[in-house]
């Protein structure tokens, strides 16, 4: 029999990636998401598609009586670190409450492995250089407080009620898969690669580098880019660790790797083979000089083996879904 599995936020950018590798994989998918951040588009046809809130108790409750869930994984959130700072209200109703909805669901009929998307955010400003899992928790932004409360739920819920979880801390998700037919696609938008992206496509005037006085050796900041199938990759891991019955744990995912964001303008200009106009300003609130992950443990414990380690290799993937898509999904 093909596990079931739940993916709430399945029409999301990672969770849509996540979505395939599943499928390819042999698992069955359902898939939860609200539409206020998915596009329906990225759906494939073969999955069964639920437009629910999770805040929407009895709808929830209707998925799990109407279906036999193996596992869960949770992506559904709000992202975005900045509308966090303007909007604690919502983030901790949707990523914390909302959440706390979807666990006690699972627990009423039986569903007892979650794997959850987390965030590089849950540490704040990093202590020395890589960041492994036992860096001290100082999230600086509201998102990253939500998400690690989340977090400390899981821990909750594994103690008292037996919930066995992975929490996965993602850095810097980026790319898009390689058939260029799902991709990156925020309303507003607010990521640098795809920002560029769209600064080379014309449909910005220029890119605006936040901040080019840190002490990095451009003095712009430094980003861990993790390509997205290589993220979908290590959630497949993570479920086949809890379905053998390994231990609930949390692992970074990053590529060990930082790149700038000026390093980052300079491949899409290299990749693209269009120049654009690049205006320095003022850093952005919130944001840590250095972010790059220590991955050792993903590695050793998941045999995780992220394969795009260039910047160049993943604005590639990046570049082939905004020219075939320069409006996302509404084209
Ligand atoms: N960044 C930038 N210009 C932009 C968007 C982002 O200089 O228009 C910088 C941002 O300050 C950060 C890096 O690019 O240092 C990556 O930002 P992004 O929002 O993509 O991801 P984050 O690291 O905030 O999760």
């Amino acid at each position: 029999m093909t596990k079931h599995i739940l993916v709430t936020g399945g029409a999301g950018y990672i969770g849509s990636h996540v979505v395939r590798k599943l499928i390819d994989n042999g698992y069955t998918v359902s898939i939860l998401d609200n539409l206020i951040n998915g596009n329906k588009e990225s759906v494939p046809s073969e999955v069964a598609f639920y437009k629910i809130d999770l805040g929407d108790i009895s709808e929830l409750r209707k998925l799990f009586d109407e279906n036999n869930f193996d596992a869960v994984m949770h992506f559904a959130a709000f992202i975005e670190a900045g509308v966090s700072m303007k909007k604690p209200a919502e983030f901790f109703a949707n990523n914390c409450i909302n959440g706390s909805y979807l666990l006690n669901e699972m627990l009423r009929h039986g569903v007892k492995k979650i794997i959850f998307s987390s965030t590089a955010a849950v540490y704040g400003n990093p202590i020395g250089n890589k960041i492994k899992e036992d860096h001290p928790l100082n999230p600086v932004n509201h998102y990253g407080r939500t998400k690690l409360i989340f977090e400390e739920l899981l821990r909750m819920y594994k103690e008292s009620y037996d919930l066995e979880y992975i929490a996965l801390r993602y850095f810097n998700a980026s790319g898009a898969d390689e058939s260029a037919e799902i991709g990156e696609d925020h309303d507003p938008e607010t990521h640098l690669i795809p920002l560029v992206l769209k600064t080379v496509l014309g449909e910005r005037e220029n890119i605006k580098i936040f901040g080019t006085d840190y002490g990095t050796p451009d003095g712009t900041c430094v980003r861990d880019y993790i390509h997205v199938n290589d993220l979908a990759n290590a959630h497949i891991l993570a479920l086949e660790r809890l379905f053998k019955n390994g231990e609930s744990d949390v692992f970074n995912l990053g590529n060990g790797k930082g790149f700038s964001v000026e390093q980052v303008i300079d491949s899409a200009k290299k990749i693209t083979g269009k120049d654009f106009k690049v205006i320095k300003t003022n850093r952005r609130k919130g944001d840590p000089a250095v972010l790059v992950a220590d991955s050792t443990k993903a590695r050793d414990i998941l045999k995780w083996n992220p394969k795009y380690t260039s910047i160049d290799d993943i604005i590639k993937t990046a570049w082939r879904w905004h020219k075939k898509h320069p409006n996302g999904y509404n084209n």
